[in-house]
């Protein structure tokens, strides 16, 4: 019977063929891991697809919640500290323009709880539109990214109650002129303080009508959805600001 003699390297034979096999164990594991892995990815990724198609709260939806906060005395007064400040240093990024009233008692940062660099605000009174306005108002949406305009009336408006009595004073006289129109389509409401209201109504609606009509660049990115103009009209009793038109 013939003698198996081993040859030097064949006692490293079988360590060797273990190695291979634990190696051989290592890359299936790795495998495994490996699709598991993937699938973890597969998931991360679609969790964040859903995370992204999940509307946050929209523009609205955040002033309708700042406004309530307040309404509820229970603001947050977000974004006014100095980090704030800080982190809107270089730029700033506003998510909605308010074009409101000069009136003491209609600061939309505050009705609407919010804070620095949350709000472009152009405030003139009676809320009427100008060139120097609209133009403001472009540069937001157009070059800011701004998504939502708001045009914020009040009750108890001085601005139109002037209209109204037909006020003739210095520069006031030609502001007045222009809230005029609104007065002039009120349909209702006899009792002056309803007139006044309505009017400050209709007032936030021609308004709307002035700047789609006036700006095309605002127009343009209204009917194209890029954008939202919306109506709104402040209590200056309750607090409340009411949602008159989107
Ligand atoms: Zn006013």
């Amino acid at each position: 019977m013939l003698k198996t003699v081993k040859k030097p390297y064949q006692k490293w034979l079988l360590p060797l063929e273990f190695l291979t096999f634990i190696g051989y164990l290592i890359l299936e594991k790795m495998k495994f891991y490996s699709l598991g892995f993937l699938l973890l990815v597969l998931v991360a990724s679609s969790c964040n697809d859903a995370l992204k198609g999940t509307p946050a709260l929209s523009t609205i939806e955040q002033l309708t919640l700042g406004n309530q906060r307040f309404l509820n005395n229970q603001s947050i007064h977000p974004h006014q500290n100095k980090a704030a400040v800080l982190a809107n240093e270089k730029a700033q990024h506003p998510f909605a323009v308010v074009i409101t009233c000069s009136d003491s008692r209609v600061s939309p940062e505050i009705v609407f709880d919010q804070g620095i660099g949350n709000l472009f605000v152009a405030r003139v009174a009676g809320n009427i539109e100008d060139d120097n306005i609209l133009g403001s108002m472009e540069y937001a949406v157009q070059v800011k990214g701004t998504k939502l305009l708001v045009v914020l009336g009040h009750s108890n408006c001085g601005a139109v109650q002037g209209a109204i009595d037909n006020v003739n004073l210095g520069h006031l006289t030609q502001l007045t002129n222009q809230i005029k129109v609104a007065f002039s389509h009120h349909r209702t409401y006899p009792l002056p303080e309803h007139l006044s209201d309505e009017t400050g109504r209709l007032n936030v609606l021609f308004t709307i009508d002035h700047i789609i009509s006036s700006s095309k660049i605002i127009r343009d990115l209204v009917n194209q959805k890029k954008i939202k103009i919306v109506g709104t009209f402040y209590d200056l009793h309750t607090g409340k600001v009411e949602l008159l038109q989107s």
